[in-house]
This record gives structure tokens, C-alpha cells and sequence, in this order.
């Protein structure tokens, strides 16, 4: 038994001041009104190990469903990519993310693919969960592409997704060969998707390209989410979008066109529909404060979730040079590529919980469902992002600052501050 006593505990729907967790293997076993540090006089219960953390914050680990890398490490890297950067998050006070793609290859998806599901079978010591990727996708609408390279766009098709690529044969091993990107077709990137389906989380969709309709129900079906996003959807494409079967939007009044109160758009329908749950890079940067305020408002923190969005630049210091998938990116307030284009953030989620907190004005307690809960639920998660009795150990403890102390990890501490309390 591990007990974390005396700090605030910050509960779906209060703060419990000066309370105690008690941890047994991976999970809570009790939340405790008060401190406790060992067993009651007489007690037959084993000893506990016992971190005095009075002054500090515990909150449930941060889920990030949307983010391409930290400290000069892409997602596209390669084979090692995704465990090193699951080995990095946990500083960060993220316990699971989903790593995140821009539109790529095939062959490029593939490796990805398959590095994720290697770090997913085997998680790292003190690396943060892997979860099924989110990928920003080839099916994107080229007029909101942001960062992504248009070369690698492709149209959904209107059929059904095909024989797996396993059963094609030599096909599989002619596609690692190829290198032109007019070769291939989005029915290439539709066998990868079908070869790792429990690799595959979120994928990003513009419900407005020819087929993507077909593609959602199709990928629905399947078990994957489907989020809306790079997409100048109108109002009655985006709602269609959702009857498909959409139940996310990807960031929010980020690469979809502004909100004419005339005619609302993928963003108005995204603020209208509880059906959706959408994404927030929550940097002040890529959204206002106040419409980070106007959207919690409209969606409640049970339909919006903190993301990152972070490049391989979060983490790096200002003017700081690195790359997404394999484009360069210049390192500042956020990551632009070289000819200005805004290419995802630097933040972090423990920035993006004191952003919340701070300058948006909500509650301790709704930063931390908007930062933690409502992502798990997003995903189907059951145990995660919560404190309670009975819910999986994923934890961060914050000082009075927010700034992350320890975080645990199935029961396990993680990552510690150097000056961590003991
Ligand atoms: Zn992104």
C-alpha cells in the first residue's frame, strides 16, 4: 500500500482539502478525508509507504489525444519514436496519449503504426501510456491544411475498404518501395488503417470531401472515432458528418473557417451538438482565452478536452530549430514552418491546466475533467481520469503553481522533480 497524504485532491466535483490516497497496485484504493501515514495503532493492516505531499494539488494524469511529439522527437522518427516520446511525457503529467500523425505515406503511416504498437505491447519503465494513434489523415480538405504537406492529400474513396494488405501478397512489400507519392492512393492508406486497426484511435476527416461520409460509417464501424477538423464543412455537412457517425472535433476554431453567426459552420455545429466532443489546444495562442471561455461555456468540460498539439518543439527553448514529420519547424510562442504557417504548439499539458485554470477561470475541478476525464471518455476508457475509489492509478501531483512534482503511473511513481517530497 502506497499512501499520498495531506495534499488537495481534486475531484470531479470538489476539491477535497488535506486528504489522503491510498494506492494498492494499480489502483486507488481509498480516497481518505484527512491525513493518514500509517496504520492505526493495533491495526493488522501492512505497513504503508507514505509521501507527505501537504501544500500540493493531486490530479487525475493528463490524457493527450492530440500530439506529434516533445523535445526534438516527431512521431514520424521512426521505430524508436513513440516509446521515446511516452518516455518524456510523464515530466509533462501525461499518463496515455494518443501519438498523433500529419498526412504521410504509406509506408511512413506503416512504420508509425507499427511503432505504436510496439511501445503499446510493451510500455517502458516509467513511460507514459500509449494509446491507439490519432491520425491527422490524408482525407483533409487542402484549403485548411495548416502545416500538413498537400502532396500526401488524397480523396476517400466510396467503396468498402478493401482485402487486408496481408492477404495482397507481394503488394505489401511493393508499397515499402515506393517513393514517388503519386503511386499510391487513399486506398493504400485504408489497408494500413485495416492491417492495425487496434493501433488506430482517432482519425481526423473532412466531412465534406467527396466519399468521406462512406468513410466515416465505414471507420465507425470498425471501432475507430472519427474526428472533424481541417475541413471548411458547412453547417448541414458538418451535422452530416455526425449522423455518420463523427463524434469528435480536432482543435476546435483551428483550420476551419471562423464562426459567421449567419451561417454557422463545422464550428457551429460543433459548439451546438452534444453529440461532439472537441478538441482545444489550450496555449492561448492558437485560441483566445476568451473563446477558450465562449466553447467550455457552449460544451460544458465534459464535452471539451485540453490537447496539446505539441510538435517535437515543446519542451525545446525559443528559437530552437526541429521538425514534424520531417518538415522543418522554427521554435517560438508555437512551431511555424519556415514560410510562417502556424505547425502545431509548444505546449504542455501541465501548461495547458494552468492556462485553465489561470487565465480561462475555470475550477480546479473542470480543468482537470476538460485535461483528463472527458479525453478518457472520449476514448472509451473505463477507470481513467478520475479519482476515485476503485480507479486506476494514474496520477499527478502539482505544487501550488502547477507545476508537476511526481507523477504515477499504474500505481508507480514515474517521474519525480528532482526536490521531489518524500
Ligand atoms: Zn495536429
Amino acid at each position: 500500500m502506497i499512501l499520498l497524504s495531506g495534499a488537495d485532491l481534486v475531484l470531479p466535483d470538489r476539491v477535497l482539502a488535506e486528504g489522503t490516497l491510498a494506492l494498492d497496485g494499480d489502483r486507488i484504493a481509498d480516497v481518505i478525508h484527512g491525513t493518514r501515514s500509517n496504520p492505526a495503532p493495533g491495526s493488522s493492516a501492512p505497513q504503508s509507504v507514505h509521501f507527505d505531499l501537504s501544500g500540493h494539488y493531486i490530479v487525475p494524469g493528463f490524457i493527450d489525444v492530440h500530439v506529434h511529439g516533445v523535445e526534438g522527437t516527431d512521431t514520424l522518427d521512426g521505430t524508436d519514436a513513440i516509446s521515446t516520446i511516452a518516455g518524456r511525457l510523464p515530466k509533462y503529467g501525461v499518463t496515455a496519449f494518443c501519438p498523433t500523425s500529419l498526412a504521410c505515406t504509406p509506408g511512413v503511416l506503416r512504420t508509425m503504426l507499427e511503432a505504436v504498437r510496439g511501445a503499446r505491447t510493451t510500455r517502458a519503465p516509467g513511460g507514459a501510456r500509449v494509446l491507439p494513434a490519432h491520425l491527422e489523415s490524408n482525407f483533409i480538405n487542402p484549403e485548411y491544411k495548416g502545416a500538413q504537406p498537400l502532396e500526401c492529400l488524397r480523396l476517400p474513396r466510396t467503396s468498402d475498404l478493401g482485402p487486408r494488405t496481408s492477404e495482397l501478397g507481394p503488394r505489401r512489400s511493393d508499397l515499402a518501395t515506393r517513393t514517388s507519392n503519386d503511386e499510391w492512393t487513399g486506398d493504400d492508406i485504408l489497408r494500413e488503417i485495416a492491417d492495425a486497426r487496434p493501433d488506430v484511435g482517432i482519425v481526423t476527416i473532412a466531412s465534406e470531401l467527396e466519399g468521406a461520409l462512406e468513410l466515416i460509417e465505414s471507420l465507425v464501424g470498425h471501432g475507430h472515432h472519427v474526428s472533424l477538423g481541417h475541413s471548411a464543412a458547412s453547417y448541414g455537412q458538418a451535422l452530416e458528418g455526425i449522423r455518420a457517425g463523427a463524434r469528435q472535433a480536432t482543435h476546435l476554431f483551428n483550420r476551419m473557417p471562423p464562426v459567421p453567426h449567419r451561417a454557422p459552420g463545422l464550428a457551429g455545429a460543433v459548439l451546438e451538438s452534444d453529440d461532439v466532443i472537441a478538441e482545444l489546444v489550450c496555449d492561448g495562442v492558437h485560441v483566445h482565452p476568451a473563446m477558450m471561455r465562449v466553447a467550455v461555456a457552449a460544451k460544458r468540460p465534459d464535452r471539451i478536452m485540453a490537447i496539446t498539439d505539441a510538435t517535437a518543439g515543446a519542451g525545446l527553448p525559443a528559437g530552437s530549430r526541429t521538425h514534424i514529420g520531417g518538415r522543418p519547424i522554427r521554435i517560438a510562442d508555437a512551431a511555424y514552418l519556415d514560410d510562417g504557417t502556424i505547425a502545431g504548439s509548444v505546449l504542455t499539458m501541465d501548461r495547458a491546466f494552468g492556462k485553465l485554470t489561470a487565465e480561462v477561470g475555470l475550477s480546479l475541478s473542470d480543468a482537470a475533467v476538460v485535461c483528463s476525464t472527458t479525453p478518457a471518455r472520449a476514448l472509451g476508457l473505463q477507470g481513467f481520469g478520475v479519482i476515485s475509489q476503485g480507479a486506476m492509478a494514474d496520477l499527478v501531483v502539482l505544487d501550488r503553481d502547477f507545476r508537476v512534482v511526481q507523477t504515477w503511473i499504474a500505481g508507480t511513481l514515474a517521474w519525480g522533480a528532482p526536490s521531489t517530497p518524500v
